[in-house]
């Protein structure tokens, strides 16, 4: 399987839908936006 974390690592960092920024690796949930534009305050 490690094929599949060598996909994950080639991936570019994806950006921020909103603002642009590239977005810290983390869970998927959270789609394409970063944390400043998914702020639930914002
Ligand atoms: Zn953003």
């Amino acid at each position: 399987m490690e094929n599949v974390i060598e996909f994950f690592k080639n991936l570019p960092n994806r950006k921020c839908d909103v603002c642009g920024q590239d977005i810290v690796e983390k869970a998927d949930c959270y789609g394409h936006v970063c944390d400043e534009c998914d702020h639930p305050a914002r």
